[in-house]
């Protein structure tokens, strides 16, 4: 009889919203000595839209967002218009943890978005964004003292990002530190996937970018030692998870300087597309004559009878609405003429599963620099970043796995059948993906 063969591990390290571009510029610059020492990253898209919601729950379920429900940070039920944050509870498809758990595999999972509420797993599972009270986030659930013990935070309060930005940096650090404290103490019990996610960089990133980028003056030196201590907590955590295990870095989007908040439901209300009543709040402020609004970021939908609680666009003209639309997003431009929408894509180019009836008509990507908004109350088409400076972007995105090639041209959409293929576990049909291994390792 052969020996049993040692099972496979690994290990998944996510950064919300760290840029491939960033990254590489960085290692380049000699900023993030520990993550270089581990290879070579690759860039890959996000998911659309480029919202982290969106993209962990694609991740969480290797599905895209018509296969697993969530289409952005807020929705609306169509039938009632009424708007809710959609949480795992929405989720459609079963979740990469509890596959692994079929497959045999014990999972920890800590911080993941939209894993809230928490799930009972064979293993341990920590809820993230969404999840404000780590009482009622946390399975199985007398690890709640150890992890209290250890001051273990769930995110900086996000409010501080505009009050306070002295103490939300304060933040930012102390939740990363909690977080080291807990994994450390975590990667002791017994696991075959551990997944640890870090918000906070997506945090520093929207309120500090500029800081980063600019030397003079503002919160420079803590941006970059911000990354300095997520470069020192890869190091720890690489040094920790031992050679015969996997070891893979992520993001769930770029980042780049915001420049001008645009408000594509005033852009719509000047083409005509869309009117306001005078009172009334988020959708109930919407006239039923309109033919289409939008929801964050760059959501766009018409207005359709049948569908929308206020429909009042026959079947017939749904397609030249649709059309009229594209067209109109596709000209906008801001006061020095330059254009703000770089693609407008039908749903069908980039959706497909059983909650596609519920996906937006159309989706607009804008150029960098533009942060798409969608307001429900009359207001001016650009206006300036409130306390922000940076936002999202869907191509620059990155994963990075330890001593081994990773493919260039995938997506976030790719991750789950790679993990499963280190896994040594079958991918399973329902992913959208495929696996970004690349044979044989590099070193
Ligand atoms: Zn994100």
């Amino acid at each position: 009889m052969f020996g049993r063969r040692k099972s496979k591990r690994l290990f998944v390290l996510s950064l919300d919203g760290v840029p491939f571009s960033f990254l590489q510029a960085g290692i380049a610059a000699g900023r993030f000595p520990n993550i270089a020492e581990l290879g070579t990253p690759v860039r890959i898209d996000s998911v659309l839209p480029p919202i982290s919601s969106v993209a962990w729950a694609s991740f969480s379920t290797g599905m895209n967002p018509a296969g697993h429900g969530i289409f952005g940070f807020v929705d609306r039920d169509p039938r009632t218009m009424e708007l809710k944050l959609p949480s795992a509870r929405d989720l459609l498809a079963p979740t990469v943890w509890l596959r692994l758990n079929e497959a045999g595999k014990r999972a920890i999972v800590m911080n993941v978005p939209v894993t809230y509420p928490p799930q009972d797993i064979d293993g341990i599972m920590i809820s993230g964004f969404l999840c404000t009270d780590l009482s009622r986030g946390v399975r199985p659930a007398g690890l709640l003292p150890r992890l209290r013990r250890l001051g273990y935070r769930i995110d900086p309060d996000p409010n501080l990002g505009m009050t306070d930005r002295a103490r939300y940096l304060e933040e930012i650090f102390e939740t990363l530190a909690s977080r080291r404290r807990a994994v450390f103490e975590l990667m002791r019990e017994e696991w075959d996937f551990f997944m640890v996610h870090v918000m906070m960089t997506d945090r520093i990133n929207h309120f500090f970018w500029a800081d980063g980028e600019e030397a003079a003056g503002g919160y420079h030196s803590e941006f970059w030692e911000f990354y300095s201590e997520v470069d020192r907590f890869v190091g720890d955590v690489a040094g920790r998870v031992t050679d015969d295990t996997d070891l893979l870095l992520l993001s769930d989007h770029g980042f780049c300087r915001l420049r001008w908040e645009v408000d594509l439901n005033a852009y719509l209300v000047e083409g005509g597309f869309l009117r306001f009543k005078k009172s009334g709040d988020g959708l109930s402020r919407i006239d039923p004559a309109s033919h289409a609004y939008s929801l964050i970021p760059g959501r766009i939908y018409v207005n359709l009878r049948g569908r929308e609680g206020i429909g009042s666009v026959d079947d017939a003209d749904y397609s030249r609405v649709r059309e009229d639309l594209a067209a109109f997003l596709a000209e906008l431009v801001d006061a020095a003429g330059n254009r703000v929408i770089s693609r407008v894509y039908r749903r069908e180019e980039v959706y497909h599963g059983s909650a596609f009836d519920r996906a937006p008509d159309l989706i607009a990507l804008p150029f960098d620099g533009y942060d798409l908004k969608a307001k429900f109350a009359p207001a001016g088409v650009f206006a300036e970043g409130q306390g922000r400076s940076g936002m999202h972007t869907h191509p620059d995105a990155f994963a990075l796995l330890r001593g081994k090639e990773l493919l260039t041209g995938g997506s976030i959409l790719d991750i789950p059948p790679t993990v499963f293929s280190l896994l040594g576990v079958p991918v399973p049909e329902a992913f959208d993906g495929e696996s970004i291994r690349a044979e044989g390792a590099k070193r």
